[in-house]
C-alpha cells in the first residue's frame, strides 16, 4: 500500500514539471467580439456606470489596434471590417475586398474551409458593414440584398441578426430564406426560437431592418451568443464566432453617452456569456476590440455607479486612433502592445492551425 502510494507521487512528481514546460497551447475555438465605435472613454463610461468594473476586465491581455483604411485616416466600418476579417486595408465603404476590388477570403470562410463551425451574432442587420466583412464581398457596403445573397455561398453554420426584408422583400423576386431552407438551415423570426433550436443550422432573422435600441432589444445579443455558442461548440474541429456589439457606434454618432452607456453594458454582459465558457472550456480564445472610435468622446467627469457623466464628443463621425484590444485563453499573449487591425486574421489563422 505505501509502496503503491510512494510510486505515484513520484509518477506525479515527475509530471508537474514536464507540463510546465510542455508546448504553448492553440485554441480549439475562437470567439472573436467587435465593439463597433468602442474606444477607451466608450469602455470607461460603461465601467463607470456599471460601478467600476466590468467583464472585460477579465481578459488577461490587451493592447491597441491601428485602424486606418487604405484610402483614409478614419476607417468606416466597411474598410475597418474588412481589415479584421480579411487582413487586408481596403478603401472605406468596401466589404470584403482589396482597394482595387479583388475578393479576399476571411478568417471565417477559412475556418468554415477548414470544417470549423462558424457563426455571426450581431445587434444590427446581418447584412450591416462588420457582419458582411466576414461572408460578403461587394464593392459596396450599401449593397444590402447582395450582401444578404453572399451568405448563400458560404457554410456559414449560424448567424443571427436583423435584415430580414433583404433575404425575403427583394428587387430580384428570390427569396433568401426559401433558398436558406433548401440547404437545410432552419430559420428562427423570434429569438424564442432561436432559444429552442440547439443543433443544426440556423439563422435568425429577429427585425426586418435593423435591431431596435437599448434597452427595446432586451437580452437580444447575450442570449444569441450564448445560443450560438452552444450550437458551434457541438463540432469536434471547433468553431469561429463573430459578434457584434453593433449600435455602440451609433450611439456615439448621436453624440448620446447615456446610450453609449447602455449599448456598452449590453456588449459587455455579451462579453460576460463568451468569458464564462471561455473560462469553463478551457480551450477557448476569446478576443475583443472595435473596428475604430465613434465620436472623438472624452468624459471629463463623472461618478461611479451613475449613468450622468459630463461627456464631450468631437465629431459626430469617427475618430482615427487606435483602439483598445482584449484576449483571454489559449493564445491570448499574442494580443498585446500596438498592432495593425490587419494583423487578427493572420495570427488567428496560426492559432488555428487552419490551411488555406
Ligand atoms: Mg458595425
Ligand atoms: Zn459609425
Amino acid at each position: 500500500m505505501r509502496k503503491t502510494l510512494f510510486f505515484c507521487l513520484t509518477i506525479c512528481l515527475q509530471c508537474i514539471p514536464i507540463q510546465h514546460v510542455s508546448a504553448q497551447k492553440n485554441p480549439k475555438n475562437v470567439i472573436f467580439l467587435i465593439g463597433d465605435g468602442m474606444g477607451l472613454s466608450q469602455i470607461y463610461a460603461g465601467m463607470v456606470a456599471n460601478g467600476n468594473k466590468l467583464n472585460l476586465e477579465r481578459c488577461t491581455y490587451s493592447g491597441f489596434s491601428k485602424t486606418y483604411s487604405a484610402n483614409n485616416f478614419t476607417t468606416d466600418s466597411g474598410a475597418g471590417g474588412t481589415a479584421l476579417a480579411c487582413g487586408v486595408k481596403t478603401n472605406n465603404g468596401m466589404i470584403g475586398m482589396s482597394s482595387d476590388s479583388v475578393a479576399v477570403q476571411s478568417i471565417l470562410e477559412l475556418a468554415s474551409q477548414n470544417k470549423l463551425a462558424t457563426g455571426i451574432v450581431v445587434a444590427c442587420a446581418v447584412t450591416h458593414a462588420t457582419p458582411a466583412s466576414y461572408v460578403a464581398h461587394q464593392v459596396n457596403r450599401n449593397m444590402y440584398e447582395e450582401i444578404a445573397a453572399d451568405y448563400l455561398k458560404t457554410d456559414i453554420d449560424v448567424f443571427i441578426g436583423g435584415g430580414r426584408k433583404y433575404f425575403e422583400d427583394r428587387t430580384d423576386g428570390r427569396n433568401l430564406t426559401s433558398e436558406l431552407k433548401a440547404k437545410n438551415y432552419q430559420i428562427a423570426y423570434k429569438l424564442d426560437s432561436v432559444k429552442a433550436i440547439k443543433s443544426g443550422k440556423l439563422v435568425g432573422l429577429l427585425y426586418d431592418d435593423q435591431n431596435p435600441n437599448m434597452p427595446e432589444r432586451g437580452n437580444m445579443l447575450p442570449e444569441a451568443t450564448e445560443s450560438a455558442i452552444n450550437m458551434l461548440h457541438d463540432n469536434t474541429k471547433g468553431f469561429f464566432l463573430m459578434v457584434e456589439g453593433s449600435q455602440i457606434d451609433w450611439a456615439c454618432h448621436d453624440n448620446n453617452s447615456v446610450q453609449v452607456i447602455k449599448e456598452m453594458l449590453d456588449f459587455d454582459e455579451t462579453i460576460g456569456k463568451a468569458l464564462d465558457f471561455a473560462k469553463k472550456d478551457g480551450n477557448t480564445l476569446v478576443v475583443i476590440t472595435a473596428d475604430h472610435e465613434t465620436g472623438g468622446m472624452a468624459i471629463i467627469d463623472g461618478k461611479f455607479g451613475s449613468d450622468q457623466m459630463k461627456a464631450v464628443f468631437t465629431t459626430k463621425g469617427h475618430s482615427g486612433i487606435p483602439v483598445p484590444v482584449f484576449a483571454f485563453g489559449p493564445g491570448a499573449e499574442n494580443f498585446s502592445g500596438f498592432m495593425e487591425n490587419v494583423s487578427f486574421k493572420s495570427k488567428l489563422e496560426k492559432l488555428l492551425k487552419l490551411k488555406k
